[in-house]
């Protein structure tokens, strides 16, 4: 539980949720009794989100103006996914983009609904002040990374003369790497007095090996694509725009065109610029169960704004080999009165694995559907985090500070890379 030091300037952390595991990620920091609560996510097991699962803050779910505010630093709902429980007072602060991709999944998905009343945005690159402590304003400044979700970024944070960076979720082999290969050379950045480093590659990667870089993913679709005789399936997150990119060129590369549904179509509106719903070469498909939330939720207009053009499965099934589906669980009741069209086609995972062996029911039903077709399953992915090798350039140029482990399974394997680790336990406080 949380204990207030009110009349001392010092700066402590507690790492609620995030020390030991990927996924679920909450961090308060509090200085003079004013705190700041940075991420608050859904742990990756969790089968659904409950109150019971919120971490114990004082003040959360009451509202409570000592909590300045609550920082998201990306749309992924391991980072975001409990805010619903926080009280609407609590401001909470994120990418404008982060944000609509969130509105965008609360439309479509309605179990992943949250609502976000009291929101500000913020921007790469510019500081924004969320109240002051006796030594001085408490500023914030957010660095666009290179990450699987959109509008992700790394946060500095200063607060009574100390430098917290948090890393955010990041990678440098994505189509942004750079920005996430040079954000350690910031200026800003120098003098940092702890960073909560993410660390998810531990254990699922050789320390010295590096992930296919999005680039290289990009003509490893399009050759498979050439391969396909009949529909290309491709089932990856909706959210991972770096992907759906890749998937896209690939589609050109290879001479299909790339098939999405209105929840896709919406998604890469929020993200790409506004006067260009789609990709110019890619077309609508609204599943069946897609059509009965246009009616429920009125989303003529939006349908009618991105079915330029639109195709409907007739047309898949008369030539399959001149697409590729971003394929979710909703298509599944559509296409299987089609048989016929899964004789030549061939599916693509790209995804984590590990979700693919998950006993949740998105996965089980994915899973039938390939072994009940016999589809020939393609693996084709990149991490959306950074190697271990990238981590340890990263730290190298920074200036020594306290790496503290954070949306890590390893954390004490830190330290055989890194120096000056100081490994936390969840819910206990430390100073800076
Ligand atoms: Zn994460
Ligand atoms: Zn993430």
């Amino acid at each position: 539980m949380h204990q207030s030091s009110e009349t001392s300037s010092e700066v402590k952390i507690c790492i609620h949720r995030g020390s030991n595991q990927i996924g679920g990620s909450c961090v308060e920091i509090e200085c003079e009794g004013k705190r700041i609560i940075i991420d608050m996510g859904t742990p990756l097991d969790a089968d659904e989100e409950t109150q019971s699962l919120v971490p114990d803050i004082k003040g959360l779910k009451e509202g409570d103006s000592s909590i300045l505010g609550l920082i998201v630093s990306h749309p992924h709902k391991d980072h975001y996914g409990l805010i619903k429980f926080a009280s609407p007072e609590i401001p909470v602060y994120i990418g404008e983009k982060a944000y609509k991709i969130i509105e965008t999944t609360s439309i479509f998905v309605p179990n992943a609904a949250v609502e976000i009343p009291n929101k500000h945005f913020y921007e790469d690159k510019k500081p924004f002040v969320i109240g002051s402590t006796s030594k001085g304003e408490i500023k914030i400044t957010p660095f666009l990374v290179d990450h699987s979700a959109f509008d992700s970024y790394a946060l500095l944070i200063e607060i009574a003369e100390k430098k917290i960076l948090y890393s955010g979720d990041f990678r440098c082999h994505g189509r942004k790497g750079i920005l996430s290969k040079i954000l350690p050379k910031n200026k800003l950045l120098k003098n940092l007095d702890l960073v909560l480093l993410e660390g998810s590659s531990f254990g699922r990667l050789d320390k010295d090996l590096q992930f296919p870089k999005e680039d290289e993913l990009e003509n490893t679709f399009a050759e498979e694509f050439r391969k396909t005789k009949g529909l290309a399936l491709v089932h990856c997150s909706s959210q991972n725009i770096d992907r759906i990119t890749s998937i896209y060129h690939a589609c050109k590369k290879s001479g299909r065109k790339l098939v999405v549904d209105l929840y896709q179509a919406s998604v890469l509106r929020t993200c790409y610029n506004m006067s260009r719903p789609l990709f110019p070469e890619a077309v609508l498909y609204v599943p069946n169960k897609q059509r009965g939330t246009v009616v429920k939720k009125n989303l003529f207009d939006m349908m009618h704004e991105y079915s330029k053009p639109r195709i409907y499965i007739e047309e898949i099934v008369k030539s399959p080999e001149k697409y590729t589906i971003l394929f979710r669980e909703i298509h599944i009741a559509d296409f299987e009165k089609f048989s016929e069209l899964f004789e030549n086609s061939r599916f693509f995972y790209s995804m984590w694995n590990g979700y693919w062996k998950e006993d949740s029911n998105y996965y089980k039903k994915a899973r039938e559907f390939v072994e009940k077709y016999n589809l020939e399953k393609i693996d084709i992915h990149t991490s959306g985090h950074a190697s271990i090798a990238d981590l340890k350039k990263y730290v190298e140029m920074l200036n020594s500070p306290k790496i503290v482990p954070i949306h890590t399974f390893y954390p004490q394997s830190y330290s055989e890379i890194f120096k000056n680790v100081e490994i936390h336990q969840d819910g206990e406080w430390f100073t800076v």
